[in-house]
């Protein structure tokens, strides 16, 4: 028996299913989650010390690769001086004057500890800035686990959202409304009818739920447009493309600026952060400027502040998303060449440092659709022989994957001749 089993065994018998955030079980692969010890560059090693090539960077903060030395000296000699205080502390503002000044559509932001604080903060925001109840976000997103966001669609765009979790009230889902990603007639005909009612849509600007999926040409344009029709308030969810598809974001990419913006991941280093941020006419409404309120025991820690900023200092360095962007481009064209080799129907999505591969004969995938309709029966195998071969990939067919900085041409080389060998198994 590993030892990974061994300890998913004894995880099990006080932490449900043996895991603190439910993908990590693996139940979409099936077998054993593997348990790391240690993470270094591009590199995780497991507890029977089995090494590994990372293609999940902890879901999108390790895009230095792990435990890069500028930022663990940064955090070791902060810790010297306290790790929390419940009280300002000068970091803080450096922490915000750097956001603002790296992204143009942010005036103010407020610090939080998790993706799913910061969306659902900035929900509670735009409902209370605008006095409006119903919220639009859409099918394949994923903005975090609180209630209002936990919600799938009904049988129709204007039926009333339905819980997709036990435990979120009915009334409170009936307020959301589910459209259908990158389907821009769709969000004008909904807007056309109920605009008015709306306090805000929100999307993920490149979704990484849904595996890698960008967003169709004019798509968040659209969204933009129907925001400024009916007063409603547009939030891009960052928390996975921001400074990973560039400085910044997705935001930067498209070339479309949202209201409000919510971040996690890349800006907290890898320790837990999260922020939204936006216009300072609605962020003024937070409190203690406005009567929103929102709060934290942990928020703007001076560690994971630290941590963050170090992050973006060296991720702001020239060529840097030039450099990142490549060496995906790169695993990409290595892959589909292997799929193509092995006769394996085979595509990729690629956003900077972000991508997405599918078993699937359709090309250019840009709809939960059909995402849906890959071969799941394949990419398990895949992802097996893969794992095998010493290749970490995320272990599920609707999540992005991430590069790093660290990884090298040696790294990608390995991992494509891995996957040539594997996609002949299949
Ligand atoms: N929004 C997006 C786009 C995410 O990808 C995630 C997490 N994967 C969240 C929100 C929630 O963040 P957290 O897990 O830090 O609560």
């Amino acid at each position: 028996m590993s030892k990974s089993q061994m300890l998913f065994e004894a995880a099990q018998k006080h932490i449900p299913g043996g895991v603190n955030s439910p993908v990590r079980a693996f139940k979409s692969v099936g077998g054993t989650p593997v348990f790391f010890k240690a993470a270094k560059g591009a590199y995780l090693t497991d507890e029977d010390d089995k090494q590994y090539i990372d293609y999940v960077g902890s879901w999108g903060p390790a895009i230095l690769g792990h435990a890069h030395p500028e930022v663990i000296k940064t955090v070791q000699e902060k810790a010297e001086f306290g790790l929390s205080f419940g009280a300002p502390t000068a970091i803080e503002t450096t922490m915000a004057d750097k956001i603002c000044e790296i992204i143009p559509s942010i005036e103010m932001v407020r610090m939080v500890s998790s993706g799913t604080e910061a969306t659902m903060t900035a929900i509670r925001l735009a409902r209370g800035y605008t006095g409006r109840d119903k919220i639009v976000k859409f099918e394949g997103c994923y903005h975090g686990h609180s209630d209002s966001l936990l919600v799938k669609a009904g049988s129709g765009a204007l039926t009333l959202g339905v819980p997709s979790s036990p435990g979120v009230p009915a009334a409170l889902a009936s307020e959301t409304i589910t459209l259908t990603h990158n389907d821009a007639d769709e969000v004008r005909r909904v807007f056309a009818e109920i605009g008015e009612q709306v306090a805000c849509i929100i999307v993920e600007p490149v979704a990484g739920n849904m595996n890698c999926i960008p967003p169709e040409e004019g798509f968040l344009q659209t969204l933009r447009e129907v925001c400024d029709e009916s007063g409603a308030v547009l939030i891009f969810d960052e928390v996975m493309c921001g400074f990973r598809v560039g400085l910044q974001g997705a935001q930067g990419y498209y070339g479309v600026q949202p209201d409000l913006t919510t971040y996690g991941k890349v800006i907290g280093g890898g320790m837990p952060v999260g922020a939204f941020g936006g216009k300072k006419e609605i962020m003024s409404h937070i409190a203690p400027l406005g009567p929103v309120y929102q709060a934290g025991t942990l928020s703007g820690n001076p560690i994971a502040m630290a941590a963050g900023l170090k992050t973006l200092e060296l991720i702001s360095a020239e060529d840097f998303f030039e450099t990142l962007t490549a060496k995906t481009t790169k695993l990409l064209i290595g892959l589909q060449q292997a799929a193509d080799d092995a006769g394996i129907p085979f595509t990729t999505n690629q956003v900077g440092g972000m991508f997405g591969y599918f078993f699937s004969e359709q090309k250019n995938i840009s709809r939960f659709a059909q995402v849906c309709q890959g071969d799941m029966e394949r990419f398990k195998k895949f992802y097996h022989g893969m794992l095998n071969e010493g290749v970490y990939l995320a272990p599920s067919a609707f999540e992005a994957g991430f590069v790093s900085i660290m990884h090298s041409d040696t790294d990608i080389e390995q991992t494509i001749n891995a996957a040539a060998k594997v996609m002949k198994t299949l």
